[in-house]
């Protein structure tokens, strides 16, 4: 029988109205069936495990992505799939980091969570976890997993994880990937586009990684940034990593400040990379002077990556304790599926 681990994080899919008192509270996910019995149609062996107390998303930091790690990498052999659930506010970013923790994974880990509690009339967090533990549970006839990655369940739209962004705060449509193909459509039937889903390795190894470096920043360009703060904030010592969001294909003011300000960096061992503000799209540097500017000054591009798959793999390779040198030659290969070159 195929098992499932439900792993419940927090946020709003885990809330339930009290009926006492109106407010919202967190639903005892270890009474899954007896709460959502439809889930006893599946024909499935499923078993939970919460966190100690759930957390709302906006409080997920790497230590609650290496507890994640650790229970999926501790459990891994005695399940098929993994359902995480979790607040929506974060879910991109915590979907990204598992992307690259993860190593060598040949099994499916789904995030979901939802945009009204489980325990409410309008729901959509029930069909939402009903998805998810049926892709999570989806086989090929030869028993390899459908979809052996970390991707995000939402609405009718399954997306790798490192290739989502939260764009709604209300639409129960809240997850888009701009750059890369949806990996199946939730519809009548489950839709999977196969040729997009990442291949599954039967001799795959996991190989957990744990560490996660946070002396990064993100940092967006805009008309009239002042000099005197980029400056200060480039010149901090403890800073390692800083993901510069410029415009269109990787275009910034053409300032002599700011080149200066950008070699000192790059020249002390900072690695900057470049991605676009626009939600679609590469960055080209080579495609105009004000992107050229900025590759002479050292700054690497980070092609078509989203903000969240692009700070937690510069988090993940300076957790590893490599080099400048070594991060910068990581950030120009695709370790997840994450960047398209
Ligand atoms: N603030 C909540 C969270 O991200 C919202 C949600 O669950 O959708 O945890």
């Amino acid at each position: 029988m195929t098992r499932i681990l439900l792993i419940y994080t927090g946020g709003t899919i885990g809330m339930f109205q009290n009926p006492q008192t109106g407010a919202l509270e967190n639903f005892d996910f270890n009474n899954v069936l007896i709460h959502i019995p439809e889930l006893r149609q599946f024909n499935l062996h499923l078993d939970s495990t919460t966190f100690e107390p759930p957390i709302d998303s906006s409080d997920m930091d790497p230590e609650q992505w290496s507890k994640l790690v650790r229970i999926i990498s501790d459990n891994y052999e005695q399940y098929d799939g993994f359902v995480v659930l979790h607040g929506t506010d974060t879910m991109a970013f915590t979907a990204s980091a598992l992307s690259f923790m993860l190593e060598g994974l040949s099994k499916p880990v789904v995030l979901t969570g939802s945009q009204v509690p489980i325990g409410t009339l309008r729901t959509d967090g029930k069909e939402n976890l009903i998805t998810a533990i049926e892709i999570a549970s989806s086989k090929h006839a030869d028993g390899s997993p459908m979809v052996p990655e970390v991707c995000i369940l939402f609405h009718d739209k399954l997306i790798r994880g490192n290739r989502a962004t939260k764009t709604s705060a209300d639409q129960f449509d809240a997850f888009k990937s701009f750059n890369y193909p949806l990996l199946a459509r939730a519809a009548v039937e489950i839709e999977y586009n196969e040729e997009f889903i990442l291949p599954y390795n039967p001799h795959a190894v996991l190989k957990p990684h744990f560490n996660m470096d946070t002396h990064m920043v993100i940092f967006s360009l805009f008309p009239g940034i002042q000099s005197s703060l980029v400056e200060k904030m480039l010149d901090t010592p403890e800073l390692k990593g800083i993901i510069l969001r410029s415009f269109g294909s990787g275009n910034a003011p053409q300032k002599k400040w700011l080149a200066d300000a950008l070699t000192r960096a790059t020249q002390s061992g900072k690695v900057i990379v470049n991605i676009t503000q626009c939600t679609g799209g590469s960055v080209v540097m080579q495609r105009y002077e004000t992107g050229i500017q900025l590759l002479s000054t050292g700054v690497i591009s980070g092609y078509d990556s989203t903000v969240e798959a692009s700070i937690t793999k510069l988090m993940f390779l300076f957790g590893e304790g490599l080099t400048p040198e070594e991060v910068r030659k990581k950030m120009n290969e695709n370790l997840a599926g994450e960047i398209t070159l």
